[in-house]
């Protein structure tokens, strides 16, 4: 599913975001940096050590925020390593912690001239974010960023299994209807 926002393109498609060639591939990460599973452990495995070498010396991340490392073997000239919230219910300012997630990898991006990249569904894993309520808030912020700013040109969303690309090409339709 494609819609084209002041000109640039906002796509969902399904599959492995290790595949994906990009400027930016954006990791979803713990606040310490440090691999575990999900799509952090597919990164590194896929992306080699010099991923993990280079989020030692960050050290660690804010919730919210979003360090830059290399992309090592990947096929991207950048790793964004994003710390969604965990899922406490909804009360702990959760929304507005994910909405920043994408927000500061969008703007990391941006400053670093990367034209394309591609996201996997922050929070909705292991930190157990209810996917409907994610898709919303990723796709909203997504969708604003990409009517104010001439770079990215491109973002993808690459999600995992059935459900969560169906709640992302609802939570994209009723944002912007065909
Ligand atoms: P979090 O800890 O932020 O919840 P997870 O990695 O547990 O992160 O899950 C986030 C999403 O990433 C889930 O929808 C999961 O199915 C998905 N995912 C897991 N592996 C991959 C992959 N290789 N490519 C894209 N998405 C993936």
């Amino acid at each position: 599913m494609k819609r084209i926002v002041a000109g640039k393109a906002f796509e969902l498609v399904r599959g492995d975001i290790t595949r994906e060639r990009v400027d930016a591939i954006v990791n979803a990460a713990n606040s310490r940096l440090i691999p575990g599973g999900g799509v952090d452990g597919a990164i590194h495995s896929a992306g080699g050590p010099e991923i993990e070498a280079e989020c030692r010396k960050i050290g660690g991340c804010g919730t919210g925020m979003t360090c830059a490392t290399t992309a090592g073997k990947l096929h991207a000239r950048r790793v964004l390593h994003t710390v969604g919230p965990i899922w406490r219910g909804g009360g702990h300012g959760e929304a507005e912690l994910l909405a920043s997630c994408y927000r500061s990898a969008l703007e990391l991006a941006r400053a670093e001239n990367l034209r394309s990249i591609a996201f996997p569904s922050i929070s909705t894993g292991v930190y157990a974010y209810p996917v409907d309520q994610a898709a919303a808030i990723a796709v909203a912020t997504i969708v604003a960023f990409l009517e104010n700013n001439a770079i990215p040109e491109a973002v993808k969303m690459v999600l995992f299994d059935a459900a969560t690309y169906a709640a992302y090409r609802e939570a994209l339709a009723a944002a912007l209807p065909a």
